[in-house]
């Protein structure tokens, strides 16, 4: 895949944007006439910038309100573009791009576009240049790659050729099948976008709410395989509008974008049933263990809220200061080590998550993806004896171990061979989700991460009321629904995510959620061992009880036990959370009753249950 990313897309100086974008892997960057204005080098100097990292200039861009104008206002367009000809000359590109007019002078005679895309044409080749024609979704007359494409097929010259912009065919709702109507030869140029749905005006969704593919609501793999089916075998351009992008880093905005081509570009390749350039997403079996760094003191801390909760060491590692806990399926890794990833971990977060571990069928296969996907491989010592479980960077600098279905059990069993007399309770089964907290400008990064690396798919995003701030949710599941993550994002800096970000020094594991079968008889239990459960006010209670029209008595249990409730039709689902160590994890545990959500019209209470916790100086 030839790929491409608009200079528009990321934050910086352009001669800094070129560096990130070539460091990122693209073969080529779409100069924005606006990064070129404001950049103190030539054009003939950012030729050379791009020449020495190796990238092409795959397009210059835009130029506007051109077609069917009136005088004057159509003869200066044509001295306008004769002078970008020049800037492109020096750039080292012979392509233009020109919107769709939207200018209200803007004629809807067919024929005064296609005798002006014609006088264009000769303009462009008589200067050795190329003009691709695009349809903006707000276009006053042509706004469907449908229409642009009817002009340009019918202007019928070598110079004049075809942008299509996902963002806006897709907007629009355009059939992606329509695609196959389009010459390959006559498409000079493809522009990738996703966005979110939305309910809002082309131009502002267009300039606010592009991201990368596969972040967003868009059936790009579908719209790229319609492209390749055309025979299309040029470039594929990011053009990315995000004002949250532009405030972030350049270099990782970069990478994710690149990741997401790729990723795209396997999506599309299955589609077409077509040799993929990767190894399928990584389908997991679930998670296989979660590991806590933590000194001896932090880990006494976890132990308590561990036993309360109904798990037991049961072993220890055979050469380090490693821990193993189970209840059901659920295994929890304390790792105390004084040095190593754990430790450096535990000094940079405090006590706090520091790997998960994934079942993985095709261990090879996932690497093998995650390479293709430029994920880090995280490479550690390993003593003499022990297992060498691959590992990749995930967030907050944590771990994601990839563990073999086919030798776990083993690994347990060499890797942890003294038992420990422990006899965990039979509450919890197995791990339900887990939560991941971070910066907002860091949310889709890792949706990505996830979405494009593991076989799942993301819900809805949802908002979440804080009572500082508003806190961005989504979550990512494999199909059996083994493997669950939530990720939540926040902009308000005294948001309860915020502060957890601030507690830990970055984005990392904010809550586990256990399953059980019985949620009732696990608090019982649970409050009997001495868990310190999170506290939830009696108003709740009176209002479930009306909305739900459930039974006193049973709200009343509920009540006693701090257990909070939703239903999706008959689906229902019964939580309750015990409070945070440190200020940084705390534990969750549902019993879901055929309800396949996370009990987000409770988030704003257990968030107002937590701030009522700091506010009392507790954590
Ligand atoms: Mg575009
Ligand atoms: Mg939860």
């Amino acid at each position: 895949m030839k790929t491409s990313i608009a200079t528009v897309s990321i934050s910086g100086g352009l001669a800094d944007k070129l560096h990130a974008i070539a460091g990122a892997g693209y073969g080529g960057a779409e100069i924005f006439e606006n990064d070129l204005l404001s950049a103190p080098e030539s054009a003939a100097e950012i030729g050379r910038i791009m020449a020495g990292l190796g990238l092409s200039c795959t397009m210059f861009q835009p130029f506007r309100d051109l077609e069917g104008m009136p005088e004057p206002q159509r003869g200066a367009a044509f001295e306008r573009i004769k002078r970008k000809f020049a800037v492109m000359e020096a750039l080292g590109t012979d392509l233009v791009l020109l919107c769709s007019n939207c200018s209200p002078l803007a004629s809807a005679d067919r024929q005064a576009m296609l005798d002006d895309l014609h006088a264009l044409g000769e303009l462009a080749a008589a200067h050795g240049k190329r003009v691709a024609y695009e349809a903006l979704a707000w276009g006053r007359h042509v706004h469907d790659h449908r229409d642009a494409w009817a002009l340009v097929r019918d202007v019928d010259h070598p110079a004049i050729g075809l942008v299509l912009d996902s963002f806006h065919s897709l907007a629009r709702g355009v059939p992606s099948a329509s695609i196959g109507d389009i010459r390959p030869d006559k498409l000079f140029l493809v522009q990738v976008a996703d966005a979110p749905f939305l309910d809002m005006d082309y131009l502002n969704w267009s300039r606010h709410f592009r991201c990368m593919p596969g972040q967003g609501d868009f059936a790009l793999a579908e719209y790229a395989a319609a492209i390749a089916r055309a025979g299309y075998d040029g470039w594929w351009s990011l053009e990315i509008f995000n004002d949250r992008f532009r405030m972030g880093s350049a270099s990782r905005i970069a990478r994710d974008g690149h990741r997401a081509l790729l990723a795209m570009d396997d999506a599309a390749a299955r589609l077409l049933r077509r040799p993929a350039p990767m190894p399928p997403r990584v389908a997991t079996t679930g998670v296989a263990f979660i590991e806590f760094a933590a000194s001896h003191e932090e880990a006494e801390d976890f132990g308590r809220l561990f036993h309360a909760l109904g798990f037991a060491p049961v072993a220890r590692h055979r050469s380090k200061d490693v821990v193993r806990w189970r209840q059901g399926a659920i295994n929890l890794v304390v790792n105390s080590e004084p040095e190593g990833l754990a430790h450096s971990f535990d000094m940079v977060h405090g006590g706090s998550v520091c790997a998960i571990g994934l079942t993985v069928a095709d261990q090879p296969a996932a690497l093998a993806r995650a390479e293709a996907l430029g994920i880090p491989r995280f490479g550690q010592a390993v003593g003499p004896g022990e297992w060498e479980i691959p590992s990749l960077r995930g967030v907050g600098g944590s771990l994601l171990y990839l563990v073999d279905e086919a030798t776990r059990e083993a690994m347990w069993a060499e890797e942890f061979p003294h038992p420990v007399a422990g006899a965990p309770r039979a509450d919890l089964t197995r791990i339900d989700h887990v939560a991941q907290s971070m910066h907002y400008e860091e949310f889709l990064s890792w949706l990505l991460y996830y979405t494009a690396l593991l076989d799942v798919t993301k819900t809805p995003q949802l908002e979440i009321t804080d009572p500082m701030g508003l806190v961005t949710s989504q979550a990512v599941e494999n199909a059996d629904r083994s493997l669950r993550f939530t990720l939540n994002g926040s902009l308000a800096a005294q948001s309860l995510t915020a502060r957890f970000i601030q507690n830990y020094f970055g984005a990392g594991v904010q809550h586990i959620a256990f399953a059980c079968e019985d949620v009732f008889a696990a608090a019982e239990r649970a409050r009997d061992a001495g868990l310190p459960f999170l506290e939830i006010g009696p108003n709740y209670y009176e209002d479930i009880e009306a909305r739900f029209g459930l039974e006193p008595a049973l709200v009343a249990r509920m009540a006693a036990l701090n257990i909070l409730y939703d239903r999706d039709g008959e689906a229902e689902y019964f939580q309750f959370y015990s409070r945070a160590v440190a200020k940084r994890v705390f534990f969750e545990v549902v019993e879901r009753r055929g309800y396949d959500g996370y009990g987000a019209a409770n988030a704003a209470i257990r968030l107002n249950a937590q701030a009522r916790f700091r506010d009392r100086g507790e954590g």
